[in-house]
């Protein structure tokens, strides 16, 4: 049954110039695999037979820019909006799992799709011609399978990022892992230790995203990608967590933390963390029961030190860190101590903390959940509360100011920055109003 894709005009007058000057051109990849799932294509990519010298002959009128010289793609700027446009190419022998040795134009698209990573990503569109798919991407889209184009040995050791953008696709696609990918990945999975450290983050990061079973499913079916990745995860399998809140080790523990934290990505990578310096810590009383006294300090540390193996920037490297040291907090119900702790974390981070709390109670039983649930409800309410009251948590919400205290009689030089955070400490703990007046009673007292 044939089908028709619904395509920018932009992009359709684009396709049209470089056919009018006698090339073939296509939409290509993503774009081709969202529109026949349903989905609304974020960019559009074009594939072509003409070379980028030709491309650009096309668009002496245009903005153009040569965005992958070496790949043959030319950005042409069309009413400012950028589309990347691709000349048909094969890869030559991959020599170190990564990079092919060389890169060739070519002038059928046949070749160009069958060099692409998987089926669901190797088809094309024309406006006139229609579908063009030579690899049953469409079947396997329709029935949800992932599967390599050609032999997934072959394709896995071409370019091992392959394993990752596999497991992304059917994360975020919720796709079965066609048996024989699925056998490729498990045994190709330590190559992807020679890719950069960059990419495997950014794919991670994608997969992270997507929807929770199905980035859970993927860490359950494929350990031999995670360990190699993240080899400080090994001790978490099969960590048996005798306890009376738990129900599972500490591995799928995890991975149900992880299904029940909305998709956010400082909330995943803490949630894929949070327990990981549990074996280290791991203590069984007389009684049997398993105790795991200090582990979020073990874990941010682990996290500390994983994310900056993966050059990870430093706001996310802080935020994750934050949530998995604190994760482990009593749920704070009293004023003075969600006070304190927006204080300390910040609005945005208490809430998210209260998330992976939340999360991290359904993760270990229903029965734990249940026990917390009026106090988590309790906690969400309270912080809701106290950001309604724009309460004075921060130095710069004090009611003084360092020109103040030394109108005061307080020294200039850094016992004014004592004095106002000790001012911050009594309002915090609501010791004494943020109010001028009895700020400046207190300062006076202080310096008595
Ligand atoms: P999205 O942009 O939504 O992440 P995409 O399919 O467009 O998905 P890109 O990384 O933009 O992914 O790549 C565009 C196309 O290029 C893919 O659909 C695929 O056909 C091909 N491709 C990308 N990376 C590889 C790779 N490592 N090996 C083989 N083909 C690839
Ligand atoms: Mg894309």
């Amino acid at each position: 049954m044939s089908v028709t894709i619904e395509m920018p005009g932009i992009v359709l007058e684009i396709l049209s110039r470089l056919e009018q000057q006698g090339f073939e051109a296509y939409a290509v990849g993503g774009c081709v695999r969202d529109s026949l799932c349903g989905r609304t294509p974020h960019d559009w990519d074009l594939c072509t037979n003409a070379i980028p010298e030709e491309i650009h002959n096309c668009f002496l009128d245009k903005v153009t820019l040569d965005t992958g010289e070496k790949h043959g793609t030319v950005t042409v700027l069309w009413n400012h909006q950028p589309v990347e446009i691709t000349t048909f190419r094969t890869e030559g022998a991959y020599l170190d799992n990564r990079h092919p040795s060389e890169v060739r134009f070519v002038r059928s698209l046949d070749e160009d799709l069958t060099r692409r990573d998987f089926t669901i990503n190797a088809m094309a569109y024309h406006p006139v011609r229609g579908l063009i798919d030579l690899h049953g991407g469409r079947e396997d889209l329709a029935k949800g399978v992932l599967r390599c184009v050609g032999d997934s040995l072959v394709r896995f050791s071409e370019d091992a990022l392959r394993i990752l953008r596999g497991l992304r696709f059917a994360a975020c696609y919720s796709l079965t892992i066609s048996p024989e990918t699925s056998d490729a990945i498990k045994k190709l999975a330590p190559l992807l230790k020679r890719i950069s450290v960059e990419r495997i983050d950014t794919e991670c990061c994608k997969l992270l995203l997507a929807e929770g079973k199905n980035v859970a499913g993927m860490l359950r079916d494929f350990p031999e990608v995670w360990t190699i990745l993240f080899p400080e995860m090994i001790p978490m399998i099969d960590c048996q967590q005798n306890h009376p809140r738990h129900l599972y080790d500490v591995w799928e523990h995890t991975l149900h933390v992880l299904e029940a934290v909305p998709p956010q990505l400082y909330l995943r990578w803490a949630a894929l963390f949070h327990d990981i310096g549990k074996p280290a810590c791991r203590f069984t009383d007389a009684s049997g029961m398993d105790h795991f006294y200090g582990h979020p300090a073990v874990s941010k540390m682990l996290a500390n030190q994983i994310l900056h193996r993966y050059h990870t920037d430093h706001r996310r490297i802080q935020a994750v860190c934050t949530l998995v040291e604190h994760h482990d907090i009593s749920i704070p119900t009293e004023r003075k101590a969600m006070r304190r702790l927006i204080a300390r974390l910040g609005e945005d981070t208490t809430y998210q903390l209260l998330l992976l709390l939340r999360a991290d109670r359904k993760g270990q039983s229903d029965f734990s959940f249940e026990t917390d649930r009026g106090l988590l409800d309790q906690a969400f309410s309270l912080l809701e509360e106290i950001r309604q009251e724009k309460a004075c948590l921060h130095l710069k919400d004090l009611a003084v100011s360092g020109r103040d205290l030394l109108a005061t009689g307080v020294k200039e030089g850094p016992q004014v920055g004592t004095v106002l955070r000790t001012l911050l400490q009594m309002v915090i703990e609501e010791q004494i109003p943020n109010e001028r007046e009895h700020l400046l009673n207190a300062v006076k007292k202080l310096i008595r």
